[in-house]
């Protein structure tokens, strides 16, 4: 059986991952760490802990979906209390993946700003069509809840990595996320990224590749949280198994 320490146990993604454990052979929750008290109810064997040594001590893999700065914290005490992690937090700064990289050599980390294998597959769809449709102009754009804290999405960070790529482009140099006033024409190379918000949606990512003629837009589309507490569940039994190192979840896909 594998032990699951849960970080971020009261979040959106963090009560899903709850129930969907409960479902899981194999795998079981023995740990989830809160800053204050937990507002709601959850079986009496699982220890609740407000300290990080002893939530890392108390369980075999941990899985996070929290804020960049409580990732921070949980990645200093990591690198005392090594255990595999499988880091599903976005937003993250530059200095959060230093760290994480740095924690990655004495540990295995899973590191996914999207646990889908619908977005996995579309990363991999995304960097094709770039190389091959290299006239073609790339806009992407982002649809989420009003409650996202971090915009642009970090999944549409990651899809525009892979568009950029899959050009041969460095992607902090021509990413625009804002156009607004007289700015002037479109210059070839740029790859914008646009976030809009608004009610419940879960999320949905559309990479546009337009040119004079015809355009193909490759979609993706979130229905439920579910699709993210599964695929960091399935993440988490595929790294218990690994050793130290920096792993996408394409690698635990094996895409
Ligand atoms: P949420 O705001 O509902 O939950 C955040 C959780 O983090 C809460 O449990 C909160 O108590 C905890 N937290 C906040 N600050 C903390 C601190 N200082 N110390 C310890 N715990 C702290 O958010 P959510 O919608 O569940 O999303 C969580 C994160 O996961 C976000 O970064 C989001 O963008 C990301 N996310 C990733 C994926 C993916 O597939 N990788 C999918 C959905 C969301």
């Amino acid at each position: 059986m594998i032990k699951v320490g849960v970080f971020g146990a009261s979040g959106r993604v963090g009560k899903l991952l709850l129930e969907d454990l409960k479902a899981t052979p194999n795998m079981s929750v023995s740990v989830v760490y809160v800053r204050n008290e937990l507002d709601f109810s959850i079986d009496p064997s699982i220890l609740v802990t407000a300290d990080m040594k002893s939530f890392l001590s108390a369980c075999d893999v941990v899985i996070d979906f929290s804020l960049p700065e409580a990732c921070e914290t949980l990645l200093e005490q990591a690198i005392k209390t090594p255990k595999p992690l499988v880091v599903g937090t976005t937003g993250l700064n530059t200095h959060q993946l230093n760290l994480l990289k740095d924690a990655s050599a004495l540990m295995p980390i899973l590191y996914a700003t999207n646990m889908s294998l619908g977005v996995a597959l579309l990363n991999k769809l995304v960097y094709q069509a770039s190389a091959a449709l290299e006239d073609f102009d790339i806009e992407i754009v982002e649809m989420h809840h009003k409650h996202k804290k971090d915009a642009p999405s970090g999944t549409a960070l990651t899809l525009s990595e892979s568009a950029a790529r899959g050009r041969g482009l460095d992607i902090d140099k021509v990413r625009v996320s804002g156009r607004d006033g007289n700015i002037g024409a479109r210059s070839k190379d740029e790859i914008a990224v646009m976030a809009l918000r608004g009610g419940d949606i879960v999320g949905r990512h559309t990479v546009g590749f337009y040119n004079d003629g015809e355009f193909i837009e490759l979609s993706h589309t979130a229905t439920s949280r579910n699709t993210f507490s599964k695929g960091a569940i399935r993440a988490g039994k595929w790294l218990f198994e690994q050793e130290a190192g920096l792993y996408s979840i394409a690698d635990c896909l094996e895409l």
